[in-house]
């Protein structure tokens, strides 16, 4: 372990960071230890906001971490060459190591000039969960804006709740651009199913009311009744406070395959890691160019590997978690492993509306780099088995095995029969 290392601040006190801190911890690290972050909350788990709009009993253990913890904190500036780093009250703070854990926030309105009515939210903390429930308790009618994965689960809670959902969404399919247009098409159904208005190919181009949001109009020209709007147009890094850092910022911190920093001349910093949303770095299954994940299981493991390589810098280990993504909607579980977005290829193994059953597998340049199964979670193994092994192998995924090899064919492996399309 280095020796010189005695302050670790860690600047964003969410789940990378406190996994970061706890690693830290877990390998001896006993030095000073700094937790900052901006919301007043402990670190508490994100994925039930959106899912059933929970708020409560989401608190991540800390374990013991011996930390000094500044909430409600912003970090405003860093200085990188003096390894000082500048607080919104005016503080600052030195280190031997920084930890950047900042996530991302969620994307809001692309027009400035638009002054948006009360009622419509954005959910990324619980603060917003919180605001957006208070608000749907006296609604009859949401409008979402975005059917991804945050937008779909926003939703389904809200129909769940008893409320008239529309669900507005600019490419063709739900999800399209991230799991492929048949795969997207059958999660709009289950939509539908549950008796979601799915209003695709539109965006919303105004929203009507004063004091509150009375309704929006879409891009066709129809106007929608709505007491809440829902805006899930995705998550921006929280990097603006790095801006002069001398770090960089491309979409989220650049970092190499340790997870280390970069600066804009792509030279590591040795005394800066990254982990979690906020980090943009060289995937293997993308062939090395720089992937950035919102993923759970993406923050933990990097957390992980960051820690380590700011403690052993003369060792660094490549990071090269397979990615793995669950979503829960409407009842079925919807997992995914690998990065399904990068294929050029989707194959449809199984599809099953009824029985609510998917598996389908994603392919780029004839090489498997990823799965999604719905309610078949077991069918992952072997994707992810096959994907592990590549990356291990420090191949190319899927090249160990021959372009496409050993992967089923594009038939129902209950029934033998074509998968037939979407009705
Ligand atoms: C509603 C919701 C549902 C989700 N559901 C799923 C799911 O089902 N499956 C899945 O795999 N993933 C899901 N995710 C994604 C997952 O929660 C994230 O990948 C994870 O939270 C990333 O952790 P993080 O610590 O990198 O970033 P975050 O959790 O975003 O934490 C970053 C923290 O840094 C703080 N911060 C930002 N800037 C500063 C600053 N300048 N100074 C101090 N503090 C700062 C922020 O306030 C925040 O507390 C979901 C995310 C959301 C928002």
């Amino acid at each position: 372990m280095s020796r010189d290392l005695r302050e670790v601040v860690v600047v964003g006190a969410s789940l990378a960071g406190l996994r970061a801190a706890g690693a830290l911890r877990d390998a001896g690290y006993d030095g000073r230890l700094t937790l900052v972050g901006e919301e007043v909350h402990l670190p508490y788990d994100r994925p039930p906001l959106s899912k059933a709009l929970r708020v409560d009993d989401l608190p991540l253990p800390d374990d013991g971490l011996r930390a000094e913890w500044r909430l409600g904190r912003r970090a405003v500036g860093l200085d990188s060459r003096r390894r000082v780093l500048t607080l919104d009250d005016g503080h600052t703070l030195r280190y031997d190591g920084l930890v950047i854990t900042t996530g991302a926030a969620a994307r809001g309105w692309p027009d400035p000039h638009v002054t948006l009515p009360a009622g419509v939210f954005t959910l990324r903390g619980k603060d917003d969960t919180e605001a957006l429930r208070e608000a749907l308790g006296a609604a009859r009618s949401v409008v979402v804006v975005g059917a991804g994965f945050l937008g779909g689960e926003v939703a389904a809670a809200a129909r769940a709740l008893g409320l008239e959902v529309t669900l507005v969404e600019a490419a063709g399919q739900p999800l399209e651009r991230a799991v492929g247009e048949r795969v997207g098409a059958y999660i709009g159904r289950l939509h539908q199913e549950a008796g979601i208005t799915l209003r695709t190919g539109r965006t919303v181009t105004a929203f009507h009311g004063g004091e509150r949001l009375t309704g929006v109009t879409l891009s066709d020209g129809t106007g929608i009744a709505a007491d809440v709007a829902v805006l899930a147009l995705g998550a921006v890094p929280a990097t603006g406070w790095l801006e002069g850092s001398g770090l960089w910022l491309d979409d989220g911190v650049r970092c190499d395959a340790a997870l280390r920093a970069l600066r804009t001349d792509g030279s590591p910093v040795g005394s800066v890691v990254a982990a979690g949303d906020v980090v943009r770095w060289p995937h293997p299954l993308a062939d090395g160019e720089p992937v950035a994940l919102g993923h759970w299981t993406n923050a933990v493991d990097q957390a992980v590997v960051a820690a380590g390589t700011l403690l052993a810098p003369e060792r660094p280990l490549p990071f090269d978690g397979l990615p793995s993504f669950w979503s829960d909607l409407h009842g079925v579980k919807i997992r995914s492993v690998g990065l399904p977005g990068l294929a050029d290829e989707v194959r449809v193994i199984e599809l099953d509306l009824p029985g609510r059953t998917l598996e389908a597998c994603y392919l780029r340049k004839g090489r498997l780099v990823g799965a999604l199964t719905v309610n078949r979670v077991r069918r992952l193994a072997g994707y992810r088995a096959q994907l592990r092994a590549d990356l291990s192998a420090g191949l190319p995924a899927g090249l160990s095995a021959g372009p496409s090899a050993g992967l089923p064919a594009e038939r129902s492996p209950l029934t033998g029969d074509a998968v037939p399309a979407l009705p």
